[in-house]
């Protein structure tokens, strides 16, 4: 079933595709930072894609360097593929923090390339076991779905459930597993963490996989300090720290790697959406140089190192670190948080907005703060129904949280736009 068939949302509120795509929309074309259908009806992408359309669907370098490629090679075999794969490493290293010497550059999805980090920090440390965070999550292979906290993907799939994954509460302060308050709760979530290795592992733990922000796990951005605790606790007990950077990454924060902007220091760092700047599938890990320890035949596919991919990728990155975007992206998505801030005001229903740069959610909630999954449908109907697509928080993390991702490349008028036609569809919703 695609995003937008089966069951309508109108009807089956909670059985429909996660990501809460109302319906399908025969989109034919898309422009800047609209997709336009057959009928000539432009609709405002405030969701990127699914996060992995940064720089717009017809950004003219990135589409002249791909179209280039393609009329040169479309595909090699990936063996044969090394050195491009090694010169787009080395151009994404150049931009990496400087603790991140080297990486893999093989995958084209980013649950892969979550599974290549695993595998590097199991081979690295001789150790099984995988922390990860209730709400996270890594992908929808089977063992990615295993170390993911939206357990509901799991039902029915036994290889998805792992004796190797411990799931540890996640740093939602605004439902807060342990009931306690920022800063007086003295950051349990990240105290407690010791009592899972302790009791909850098999004593062998080899990394711990981390949204900077949780994405599909409803935009929760953790409290000042927590990274910072985190990498002290990993630090201790030797465990690797892997940023899974697939939603946060290229740039989304106004940064190219959240961790950049959230001050913390993962040994390990998975990108995969937006790497490929306008939707070109392509994924990548970079990690410290002693992790180089992954041998070509144990992870590697029949698509890995394609030469589109690769040069979507360099296209993108020089896109990114060239001009102002970034910077664009540090001011204006300041703007983004206050104009949605106003609009909660004027909306009871919005309980809480969280985000940085173009990376917000609202979390929807009925009077009494409880999570209200089906105006959080409606609304996104009704943007829809506006012209404007918006995309939710997975359903089993309340399923109540409207993500705003814009393309990077929105401008601050964009921006005005997006903000007003979701306050014309909460209205709407009432
Ligand atoms: N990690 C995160 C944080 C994600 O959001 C996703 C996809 N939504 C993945 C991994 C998996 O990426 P892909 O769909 O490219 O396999």
């Amino acid at each position: 079933v695609l995003p937008g068939e089966g069951p309508d949302v109108r009807e089956g509120a909670s059985e429909v595709a996660t990501e809460g795509v109302s319906r399908a929309e025969d989109f034919v074309r898309g422009r800047g930072i609209r997709l336009v259908r057959e009928d000539g009806t432009a609709f405002l992408d405030a969701a990127s894609g699914t996060f992995n359309v940064p720089l717009g669907y017809d950004h003219p370098e990135v589409v002249e360097a791909v179209v280039e490629q393609l009329r040169r090679m479309a595909h090699a075999s990936s063996s044969l593929m090394a050195a491009q794969a090694k010169q787009v490493l080395s151009e994404l290293l150049a931009h990496a923090p400087s603790h991140l010497t080297a990486g893999w550059m093989r995958d084209i999805t980013g649950s892969t390339a979550n599974e290549c980090a695993v595998q590097v920090a199991q081979k690295a440390t001789g150790k099984t076991d995988v922390l990860s965070l209730f709400l996270s999550h890594h992908g929808q292979t089977q063992f990615t779905t295993a170390i993911s906290g939206n357990a509901f993907r799991r039902k029915g799939f036994p290889e998805a459930v792992s004796p190797h994954s411990v799931k540890v509460p996640a740093p939602y302060c605004y439902r807060c597993f342990y009931k306690a308050k920022y800063p007086g709760c003295g950051m349990l979530c990240v105290e407690r963490i010791s009592d899972f290795v302790e009791y909850a592992s098999s004593g062998s733990v080899a990394c711990m996989l981390v949204e900077p922000v949780l994405g599909n796990g409803g935009n929760v951005v953790p409290p000042p300090g927590y990274f910072q605790a985190l990498n002290k606790l990993c630090e201790e007990k030797g465990i690797l720290l892997i940023a899974d950077e697939v939603q946060t990454g290229m740039g989304r924060t106004g940064h190219l790697f959240a961790s950049e902007a959230l001050g913390f220091k993962p040994n390990i760092v998975t990108l995969a959406k937006g790497l490929g700047g306008i939707g070109v599938p392509v994924a990548a890990v970079l990690f410290e140089g002693a992790l180089d320890v992954l041998e070509s035949h144990e992870h590697s596919f029949t698509s890995g190192c394609n030469p589109v991919a690769l040069t979507a990728a360099s296209a993108t990155l020089k896109a990114m670190t060239s001009g102002h975007l970034l910077a664009n992206v540090r001011r204006n998505g300041i703007i983004l948080g206050e104009l949605l801030h106003t609009l909660a005001t004027r909306h009871p229903c919005v309980g809480d907005v969280r985000g940085l740069g173009y990376m917000w959610g609202l979390e929807i909630v009925r009077e009494d703060g409880s999570p209200d999954v089906e105006k959080t449908l409606a609304l996104i109907r009704v943007a829809q129904e506006r012209h404007q697509l918006v995309l939710r928080g997975s359903r089993y993390s309340f399923g109540n949280v409207v993500k705003v991702r814009p393309p990077l490349i929105a401008t601050q008028d964009d921006l005005e736009e997006i903000v007003a036609r979701l306050g014309r569809a909460l209205a709407d919703v009432g």
